[in-house]
């Protein structure tokens, strides 16, 4: 269902997505505008967030356990220039670890004490992931020649082309353990967009930047974009922070909205192509007041954007202990079911019965496959294989649970219900 209402809102993309840099907040109002469920599943991430940040340990600033992000890139090329280097891309990671960890050499640009005062360590770190979704060594960098042009911004058919081998692009590795970046051409203009929590399907559910955009390096070295702060203020929104001037669009002439953080003031504006200075007041909505223009959630230049604040720190502190929590905890059933499965076609893959009691058959399965029983909140249910496809389940307790059927290439998922009269 979610995916019918998807098409749509591709069919109504506004179309003035030239003038400016980041598409995230775009796509989220359209998708919220034509999309029930992502309006209820944003609706209750907000509620989450707003609760946890709430909690009086929450509340303090103080240190929290580091959080290691397993990451790949998914390079989808099509001019050999888009198919930048492993250089370049760990020169991104590198960023990306001094940026989150308030490391980076230019926090000096702040010279106003109250936002010095608010620059936060947000204590994630980012490394690139060394074991694929099927258990294999890894460099957590994939390349993929495309025929298509500019396919970042591609829709066929609806999906994101970039996010799917069939279309051009490069499947998901599981969304909800693996922050997944796919690299590949944007139109003039445009540097990338992310998936917001509860925004995107599994399959699309991450990040995509263009190759330019992309690290310090390589074909990354064009100023004012030439610092890896695209993918920070993407990973931002990853983290379900929005902009720092509201989630309205791309701009809040009016001052009526607010980014949902305490510490950043209310702003009119998006600084795009502008490094200001604090010698001269930029106040907009709160008079004698500074705009943060300097904050990783404008669309300042690389080399003004410096810093997150303590309370932006929270509402990705509180992703990471709900929609992004399996980032972190690596628990559940690998999302989404990968597509690269190919059953026989007279005998697709089936539970037999379902609901199930003492056993369940899986019908259709070859040889070489392990199964693991999840259950919907992600712990794993210790399982008897009798048979090759015979799976003793009648030690669970009734409810849903996932079953994961792989081998070392092929994975897939099946819904059980375990129903006992
Ligand atoms: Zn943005």
């Amino acid at each position: 269902m979610r995916f019918i209402f998807f098409l749509v809102m591709i069919a109504a993309m506004p179309d003035y997505i030239g003038a400016q840099t980041c598409l995230s907040q775009d796509l989220l109002n359209a998708q919220l505008h034509q999309n029930a469920i992502v309006t209820g599943d944003r609706a209750r991430i907000e509620a989450f967030t707003r609760n946890w940040i709430e909690l009086p340990q929450h509340n303090a600033g103080a240190p929290r356990e580091l959080a290691i992000i397993p990451v790949v890139v998914h390079v989808v090329w099509n001019n050999p220039n888009e198919n930048i280097s492993d250089e370049q891309i760990m020169s991104q990671i590198q960023v990306l670890n001094r940026d989150f960890r308030s490391m980076n050499t230019d926090l000096g640009n702040v010279t106003y004490p109250p936002f010095q005062n608010a620059i936060a360590d947000a204590e994630i770190e980012f490394q690139l992931a060394e074991v694929d979704p099927f258990g294999n060594a890894t460099t957590g960098i994939t390349r993929t020649q495309t025929t298509l042009p500019e396919i970042g911004l591609l829709r066929i058919g609806g999906k994101r082309a970039i996010c799917y081998e069939e279309l051009g692009g490069h499947d998901v590795w599981c969304s909800n353990h693996y922050l997944n970046i796919w690299i590949g051409a944007f139109p003039s203009g445009i540097a990338g967009e992310a998936s917001f929590p509860g925004q995107d399907i599994p399959e699309e559910d991450g990040v995509r930047i263009a190759p330019q955009r992309f690290g310090v390096t390589g074909t990354a070295i064009n100023a004012p974009y030439h610092l890896g702060r695209t993918a920070t203020h993407e990973i931002g929104h990853y983290f379900n922070l929005y902009h720092v001037w509201g989630n309205s669009g791309n701009s809040n002439p009016d001052c009526l909205f607010d980014d949902e953080v305490a510490d950043t003031p209310k702003q009119a504006g998006n600084y795009l192509n502008q490094c200001p200075s604090f010698s001269e007041l930029q106040s907009s909505c709160i008079a004698n007041t500074p705009d943060m223009f300097c904050n990783y959630m404008n669309y300042t230049d690389d080399a003004c954007m410096v810093m997150f604040t303590q309370g932006q720190k929270l509402r990705m502190r509180a992703a990471l202990n709900g929609p992004r929590l399996e980032l972190v905890s690596q628990s559940g059933a690998c999302l989404p079911v990968s597509n690269q499965f190919e059953p026989t076609p007279d005998m697709p893959i089936g539970l037999h019965p379902n609901p199930a009691n003492q056993f369940v058959v899986i019908e259709g399965l070859s040889a070489g496959y392990d199964v693991q029983c999840f259950g919907v909140n992600g712990a794993l249910w210790p399982v008897y294989q009798e048979l090759e496809n015979k799976i003793h389940v009648g030690h669970l307790p009734p409810g849903a649970y996932i079953l994961q059927i792989k081998n070392e290439r092929n994975m897939i998922t099946k819904m059980l219900i375990i129903a006992r009269l």
